[in-house]
């Protein structure tokens, strides 16, 4: 399988919120990766670049994976619910989105992971649809078509609540990269 799933404008034209972009954003890392990690949808770095969390949250969310010892070109593979960026990088629709799941469930099956990491809200709700704050359902092991998904505070939200607070966004989250670490360990 080559390195990414290309970007494929063809693939792309169907979908509404493609129409007048130039660039989707489908995935970086490892497509043979056990992990999943998935976003919401790119924003303007993601979009200059092509690839998904290259931008400042992107590069938090690195910080994470790798204290952990887990290396973000080896052992995952990242990708985003929507493929393009929203205009003023505002929320999807729920239209959107519901456009863009089938996508990602061919992305799914396509590179097959054991664990997948949803990032923020918007990607855990469109998974597991349910509308629990992600503050209650993180950092929680929930069985999804077979496989183990994990939700996670976004790095965007973590960027804005950087307390080193025991219990605080920040600690929690380190300790659920810490959860996924045992995990994948246990699985090797
Ligand atoms: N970059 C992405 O690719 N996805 C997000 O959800 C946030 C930043």
């Amino acid at each position: 399988m080559k390195e990414h799933i290309q970007s494929d404008k063809d693939f792309s034209e169907g979908f509404n919120l493609c129409k007048n972009i130039n660039k989707i954003v489908v995935g970086r890392g490892n497509p043979r990766a056990k992990i999943m990690i998935i976003g919401e949808a790119p924003g303007a770095k993601e979009e200059e670049m092509g690839k998904p969390f290259v931008g400042r949250s992107g590069k938090f969310l690195d910080q994470f994976i790798q204290n952990v010892g887990l290396d973000t070109r080896q052992d995952v593979y990242f990708c985003n619910v929507i493929k393009c960026r929203p205009p003023k990088n505002r929320r999807p629709t729920k239209s959107e989105i519901q456009e863009h799941l089938p996508w990602l469930f061919q992305q799914i099956k396509l590179i097959n992971p054991e664990i997948i990491v949803l990032v923020g809200s918007t990607a855990s709700e469109a998974i597991l649809k349910n509308k629990l704050p992600i503050s209650i359902i993180r950092g929680k092991w929930i069985n999804w078509e077979g496989r183990l998904v994990m939700p996670i505070f976004h790095p965007a939200y973590l960027l804005r609540n950087q307390s080193k607070e025991d219990g605080a966004p920040m600690s929690v989250t380190k300790s659920d990269f810490l959860k996924i670490k045992e995990k994948i360990d246990t699985l090797k």
